[in-house]
């Protein structure tokens, strides 16, 4: 028996023996393809040689020391690097051990940052519904997925919600892209005027929004709204990228694709490559400024921040990715999946979307392809693919979407860039076999 805490209380999963590329072994021999990178971390596959040269370089020199004393060659070359490859004013970086822990220093940087410029009665936030930024309580009040929300309600701050940007489940029959577009800036403007811009320290929106929706892209021209009525308002513009983010979409950061630049950036998972734990906030001068010339110090820290070495694996993770112009190569594998899926998942029976940007896709599940309506969460359907794809050696990263019942059954892919055709081939001919046998036992 087990006695670990894990996910389900009562089934402990496989043992993980071993990982190479794409593949996890588990200690019976048995080899799963990672076509979801875990939950969307592992952008270098495993084992990669470079990245454990580093490691244990990084081991045997400097395996820690603390922040209050020192900082690190480690820590210091990541930030030059994250600082190099981000547009703007983002020149500032704080580095954590995850993406929950990027989101609470995000919003406490942000209200910090209205403190100093003697703004002191902003103390809310603007989330959008379906979205998620992480299980910590200030991360799970932005976020708004009500299920993972419900019994913790009451510990949560008061945040003000607005629709999430989810063309496939809200745009209606007779609008255009943009008449949707304009529609949620409306929404959003609107909130900010009930709400009272004086009250709002910020805005927080996933760029593609992952965990709670499977890779929703944003309709074109709805980040541009948002950073101009985020600058109208006076809000901070936070984009959290812990998932989508560190060239999972094809760019380093997803929001590159929608010409903005938020004031605050937190990423994760793919930038240390699941290799360390690994989180960071890039922050814009116009955010660190007043900081420095005010207090002079942000009121924060944990015992790992600045860790290096995780900062040593994220860097020969970074490095790998742009010597090997992986993010080009995320760009047409990308494609090529996203094609795949179109072709081979859109005409089933219960197959409502697949969508996704560059490596992260996502496929929704529908018992009604015309009324959207999503299969009864009694029937765990999520589940039932995620154990059906592992027993024929794949992982997928499925979640029910139908507890804040708008949005039906999903399914999350967000391989290794370094995947090849032929392993995709073999996730979408895999999944559609999954699918037609699961959905059909489903529908009854
Ligand atoms: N933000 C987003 C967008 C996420 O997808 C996640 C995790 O899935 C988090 C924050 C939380 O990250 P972590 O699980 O590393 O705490």
């Amino acid at each position: 028996m087990s006695h670990i805490i894990h996910r389900s209380l009562k089934v402990t999963p496989p043992v993980a023996a071993s990982a190479q590329g794409v593949w996890i072994t588990d200690r019976s021999g048995k080899r799963y393809l990672d076509a979801s990178g875990g939950a969307a971390v592992s952008c270098l596959g495993h084992g990669h040689p470079d990245v454990l040269a580093a490691l244990h370089q990084q081991i045997d020199t400097l395996a820690y020391a603390h922040t209050g004393f020192f900082t690190s060659d480690a820590a210091e070359q990541l930030a030059d690097q994250l600082v190099r490859t981000a547009p703007g004013d983002l020149n500032s970086v704080y580095f954590v051990s995850g993406g929950s822990e990027a989101v609470e220093t995000a919003l406490k940087l942000a209200r910090q940052y209205c403190v100093e410029t003697g703004q002191p009665e902003k103390t809310t936030f603007i989330g959008r519904r379906q979205s998620y930024h992480g299980n910590t309580l200030g991360a799970l009040a932005v976020g708004g997925n009500e299920w993972r929300r419900k019994q913790f309600a009451p510990l949560l701050m008061d945040v003000a919600r607005v629709s999430a940007c989810n063309a496939y489940r809200d745009r209606l029959p007779d609008e255009s892209e943009q008449q949707y577009t304009e529609r949620l800036l409306n929404e959003l403007e609107q909130t900010i005027l009930d709400t009272g811009a004086e009250k709002i320290i910020g805005f927080v929106a996933e760029t593609v929004s992952g965990a709670t929706t499977g890779a929703v892209p944003p309709t074109r021209g709805y980040f541009a709204g948002v950073r101009k009525l985020c600058d109208k308002y006076g809000l901070l513009y936070i984009a959290d990228e812990v998932m989508c983010g560190m060239g999972r979409t094809g760019t380093l950061h997803a929001f590159e694709q929608d010409d903005v630049v938020p004031d605050i950036v937190t990423v994760a998972k793919g930038l240390g490559g699941g290799y360390q734990p690994i989180g960071a906030v890039l922050v814009s001068d116009k955010v660190m400024e007043p900081l420095r010339n005010g207090s002079g110090m942000f009121q924060h820290g944990h015992t790992y921040i600045c860790h290096p070495t995780a900062a040593a694996a994220a860097l020969a993770v970074q490095q790998v990715i742009e010597r090997d112009n992986l993010l080009s190569r995320v760009q047409h594998q990308g494609n090529y999946l996203l094609q795949q899926l179109h072709a081979e998942l859109a005409g089933l029976d219960f197959v409502g979307d697949t969508r996704g940007r560059g490596l992260f896709a996502g496929v929704e599940l529908v018992r009604d392809k015309t009324t959207k309506t999503a299969f009864d969460p009694a029937h765990k359907l999520h589940a039932a693919i995620k154990s059906a794809c592992l027993e024929k050696g794949l992982m997928v990263y499925p979640m029910g979407g139908t507890i804040d019942g708008q949005q039906g059954d999903h399914i999350l892919i967000a391989p290794p860039f370094i995947i090849e055709p032929s392993q995709l081939d073999f996730v979408v001919e895999t999944l559609k076999q999954v699918i037609i046998r699961e959905t059909a036992k489903a529908a009854g």
